[in-house]
């Protein structure tokens, strides 16, 4: 780590002792604090005051970062200030710069929601914010929970997560479908935020950031896989920009066989933007769908015949010698049918229960053809 690694990490350091004055005001330093240096106010607005000491100017320096980093999360909306709060996700400033013209000064964020939809009301969105602000408003993935205030969580995804491990696909197209749904794909904007990388658009069409919603399905490159597919699955959302909502829309919309042909087509999605990226590779979105519905046929057959060799009743078990009960006689007999003399042969070899042989007969009957009278008459007479 160099020096201005380290002086970075101290920051960030600092920066989280901050964060904890403001998300614990009730433990004891940050009682402490608030006392000597903003007894009327919060963390976040406090002034540096007269004689601070070491500690409260380091977190207080620190705040900066804070202030960069923070950015509501707009749950229902109803606390946040459209043009006063920092709420849009941009990489440089998030104030909203847009003109106060159509709502109020201090309008709040729930205003632009719609509460039957619990999505944005587009038309006013539109009006209110300019083109680009409009698009990064669209863009942003939190959902509006208006009942609760809160943003969903990964608990409020369990059905998703149940129906993802349940739907009958290769276990690598599971866990890539709960990658996405959890963001974890290295994108170039999860990249970016990570300032790994200064170059946030979709790497095939550069026409937005590239997000795992967008490249798996909003990008146009994707939609021309998508269109191919059933009517379904192409219509089945278009408003939705991150991927977990896409998900839990198709599936309410969709056959269980449809979405494991989304589950394994976005996997091929995902490998085609790889193969762009690091190879200059492209497949075409007939292929894509064609590669995909081959490994759904593969997958669905390999699974019919694990079914039908489970079905299959096993072969009855080998019957082995068991020594008899002390006392007991063991009596075996064959028979052989002459259709041509109308006779059978019977044999008949009596064993005690230590093995030894107590008698044998051997005889024979005429006018008998039938192998199951034959073996019935060998019965009555070796009893
Ligand atoms: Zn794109």
């Amino acid at each position: 780590m160099g020096y201005k690694d380290l002086e970075w990490f101290n920051m960030a350091l600092l920066a989280k002792q901050g964060w904890r004055l403001v998300q614990n005001p009730s433990g004891l330093v940050a009682k402490i604090i608030k006392e000597k240096y903003y007894p009327q106010g919060t963390f976040m607005e406090a002034n540096l005051g007269r004689q601070p000491s070491y500690v409260w100017r380091s977190i207080w320096n620190a705040r900066r970062l804070l202030v960069e980093g923070l950015a509501w999360r707009v749950g229902d909306g109803s606390k946040i200030s459209i043009w006063k709060d920092k709420w849009v996700s941009t990489s440089t400033a998030r104030l909203i710069q847009s003109l106060v013209l159509i709502l109020a000064q201090d309008a709040k964020v729930s205003e632009l929601l719609d509460k039957e939809t619990n999505w944005w009301n587009t038309t006013l969105v539109h009006e209110v914010f300019s083109a680009e602000e409009t698009g990064l408003i669209s863009n942003m993935a939190e959902r509006f929970e208006v009942d609760k205030g809160s943003c969903s969580n990964r608990d409020s995804n369990k059905g998703l997560w149940k129906a993802i491990w349940n739907n009958g696909v290769p276990r690598p197209v599971k866990t890539f479908l709960w990658k996405a749904c959890n963001n974890i794909f290295p994108t170039k904007e999860n990249l970016f935020k990570k300032h790994v990388t200064l170059d946030p658009p979709c790497p095939i069409c550069s026409l937005e950031g590239e997000t795992v919603g967008h490249i798996l399905w909003s990008c146009p490159s994707a939609h021309d896989v998508w269109n191919e597919c059933t009517t379904r699955i192409n219509k089945s959302t278009s408003d939705y920009i991150d991927f977990i909502s896409i998900m839990e829309k198709m599936m309410k919309r969709t056959s269980e066989e449809e979405m494991k042909l989304v589950a394994i087509a976005a996997r091929q999605i995902w490998h085609r933007r790889n193969s762009m990226v690091f190879e200059g590779k492209f497949t075409s979105p007939t292929t894509i769908l064609r590669i995909s519905k081959d490994q759904l046929e593969t997958h669905l057959m390999a699974e019919k015949q694990e079914r039908d060799r489970r079905s299959t009743p096993r072969r009855p078990e080998a019957k082995c010698w068991k020594k008899l009960p002390a006392g007991s006689f063991k009596v075996n007999w064959d028979t052989l049918v002459d259709n041509t003399r109308r006779r059978v042969g019977i044999g008949h070899i009596v064993r005690d229960y230590g093995g030894e042989v107590i008698a044998m007969l051997c005889e024979t009957k005429d006018y008998v053809q039938d192998p199951a009278t034959a073996e019935a008459l060998a019965a009555r007479r070796g009893v």
